[in-house]
């Protein structure tokens, strides 16, 4: 569910019509709506009571602090993935207490800045790295808390680029070698072990994936009790998916999913982390663009917009469908027909859909690109010199401008000349 709907004929976010901001800030534009923030991240947070847990959000999927904030501020953790993210959960006034820190190839600088300004814990991923940790914890004279990021090699049954947890995947430490590797981590100065992580991918459309890999943690946490070491917390990961189109998936409920983490897990006395990044973020966000051409080719017709494959990567990079609506409601029973619907950029993969069916639309009319929120705007890139465009976010009945588009002369003024020339 969002908070994205008609209203005396057009699209609003919340209270406020996407036709308002698109007069005031220009197109192409993100949109975010708090309530559908809340909504979602209040799903995870009742779907895991009664255990103890910590709902971290998955600031790569939407990063601007403004977002981070609204969820900050009803308790959530952040899952961060380098120092940048770490910066903006701080500066979005998380504590380091609630910061969880991930990743496969953290600096030591990324390890000293996390240690000086306060870490939940970080989620390791190899014995360099570990080694690596001790090193730096020891040098400032403090200790790191851990969880090694165990690779439970399970199919996690999605997108073959954003799947992590076979044993061919880069990720975590292979779930043969876990006793051996929390054995050294018991042994190395600076470190404290306290608990498992496991992450086995994005956009799961099934429980049963994460189920076998929970399964595989509840094992290891008793081994592991048993070789002596104190398991206090199980970091579960990310990875639930959503719907992307509104007809017939269904991916698993919240609540369902987190039945099966009490049931798979809920025994052990940990308490329990998740971090969810698409299924917070991901319906909480459109992308506004509007028609610049509508061209008649051979065969088809192209609706040419003014948001591109670096504004939105998703369809060109993994061939992702996004559900297109105008943004001014169609009249019932308005005779759909079919467009290509593309961006303006110099290369063919610029293309958000094909044969698309949708309501007649041409020039200067509104279109949404919904579900647009996680890795929309974070993946965005200036290809083509295109300005990265504006977010906005939404409450009620007002909206904020929550990172303004760049000048051309900001963007410009970032390349120097060297002196010689
Ligand atoms: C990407 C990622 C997530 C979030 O995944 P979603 O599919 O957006 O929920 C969580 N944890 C780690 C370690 C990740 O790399």
């Amino acid at each position: 569910m969002d908070h994205f709907l008609y209203k005396n004929g057009s699209l609003h976010a919340e209270d406020v019509a996407l036709s308002d901001i698109a007069a005031q800030v220009g197109t192409p534009f993100y949109v975010y709506s708090t309530a559908t923030l809340e909504r979602h991240y209040k799903l995870f947070t009742e779907a895991l009571s009664p255990l103890p847990h910590l709902v971290c959000f998955a600031i790569k999927s939407l990063s601007n602090i403004a977002v981070l904030k609204v969820l900050g501020d009803l308790g959530a953790g952040m899952d961060v993935v380098s120092g940048g993210e770490y910066r903006r959960a701080k500066a979005a006034g998380v504590p380091g207490s609630r910061i969880v820190f991930s990743g496969v190839g953290k600096t030591r600088d990324e390890m000293r800045l996390a240690l000086e300004g306060g870490v939940r814990q970080f989620n390791v991923e190899s014995e360099p790295e570990l080694r690596a940790l001790s090193e730096v914890a020891t040098s400032l004279a403090v200790t790191a808390p851990i969880a090694l990021r165990i690779n439970p090699d399970v199919d996690a049954k999605t997108h073959e680029k954003i799947a992590t947890g076979k044993k061919e995947n880069k990720f975590g430490i292979p779930i043969d070698r876990a006793r051996a590797v929390y054995a050294e981590a018991a042994r190395l100065p600076g470190i404290d072990v306290v608990g498992i992580d496991v992450h086995i991918g994005s956009q799961l459309t099934e429980l049963e994936p994460f189920e076998q890999a929970f399964a595989k943690v509840a094992e290891l946490t008793e081994t592991l009790r048993g070789d002596g070491h104190t398991i206090r917390r199980l970091d579960l990961g990310g990875g639930l998916g959503i719907p992307y189109t509104r007809s017939n998936e269904a991916p698993p409920l919240p609540l369902d999913y987190g039945a099966m983490i009490k049931r798979t897990v809920g025994h052990l006395g940990c308490e329990i982390e998740i971090e969810p990044g698409r299924l917070i973020s991901g319906n909480a966000g459109l992308l506004v663009s509007s028609v610049i051409y509508l061209k008649q080719g051979e065969g088809r017709d192209f609706l040419i917009v003014d948001a591109a494959m670096n504004d939105l990567a998703r369809p060109s990079m993994y061939g992702a469908h996004h559900d297109i609506v105008p943004v001014v409601e169609p009249a019932p029973a308005t005779a759909a027909q079919e467009f290509d619907v593309v961006g303006p950029v110099c290369e063919t993969g610029d293309t958000f859909a094909r044969h698309r069916p949708l309501t007649p639309l041409g020039e200067g009319d509104l279109v949404a690109f919904r579900s647009a929120g996680a890795y929309g705007a974070v993946m965005a890139s200036e290809y083509n010199t295109r300005p990265l465009i504006p977010e906005v976010l939404v409450k009620g009945d007002q909206f904020a401008v929550i990172r303004a588009r760049p000048s051309f002369d900001e963007i410009l003024n970032r390349d120097t000349i060297p002196a010689w020339m």
